[in-house]
């Protein structure tokens, strides 16, 4: 069998890193696999069956025999029912840290997420894919930006895609999350030792895409084909 490939991508809270992820997937012909959308949908299916996010045993209870498919085109299945929109939302973006804490969410999740990267290359972003998820990845990339810059992106984001929310609000929630994230008993959000650092604040996605493609190459001698 060919050798597969694993990058990690991981960073505080819309630094950029989903989109960057994506781009550099496609060009090198991997799997993109957005793990925050598997902690959103967790946190989707919670609301949804009036339990509280911010209980541990509650929220547990959703565990048992559920299903997430992330499908090629982006979409998130959850349970068989399209949730690509709704975890975006921001009653879910406000719970999803706590949810991303619980210990047994993470056990079953990152289950998940090694079977999804066993039989192909991929390129998984995240919190703790470096740190916990894929220790042995061949690429490490932490991806940061300053929090305005972030929460900026993030809102203009929304409003692209036609979730109102306020600049402010934005702010907090991912100020918010980049607490919790990082405080979390359980793999914490933390650059792996031996993790490149890529500071977007002042990049375009493309010098994003590039810098990430510099550092695949540099490791991995693996380049888009075109
Ligand atoms: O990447 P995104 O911002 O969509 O992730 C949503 C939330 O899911 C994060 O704020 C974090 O709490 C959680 N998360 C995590 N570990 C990951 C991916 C996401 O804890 N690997």
């Amino acid at each position: 069998m060919e050798k597969t490939i694993s990058i990690a991508i991981d960073g505080p809270a819309a630094a950029g890193k989903s989109t960057v992820a994506k781009k550099v997937a496609e060009l090198l012909g991997f799997t993109y696999i957005d793990t925050g959308a598997m902690y959103r949908a967790v946190t989707n299916a919670v609301i949804k069956k009036g339990l509280n996010p911010q209980d541990e045993r509650q929220s547990e209870t959703v565990l048992p025999g559920l299903s997430i498919d992330l499908l090629p085109g982006g979409q998130v299945i959850c349970n068989g029912e399209d949730v690509t929109r709704i975890i975006r939302e921001p009653l879910v973006s406000g719970n999803v840290s706590y949810i991303a804490s619980y210990k047994n969410v993470r056990l079953a999740l990152v289950d998940m997420q090694r079977a999804l990267a066993k039989s192909r290359s991929v390129v998984m972003d995240g919190r703790d894919i470096g740190t916990y998820v894929l220790p042995d990845a061949d690429v490490k990339i932490f991806q940061i930006a300053s929090v305005e810059t972030r929460a900026v992106r993030r809102y203009e984001e929304n409003i692209a895609k036609g979730i109102p929310t306020s600049l402010k609000d934005v702010e907090e929630d991912v100020r918010k999350r980049d607490y919790i994230d990082s405080h979390r008993a359980f793999a914490p959000l933390k650059p792996a030792s031996d993790s490149v650092l890529i500071d977007t604040s002042f990049m375009s996605v493309d010098e994003a895409v590039e810098a990430v493609l510099r550092v695949v190459k540099e490791k991995t001698g693996v380049a888009p084909k075109c």
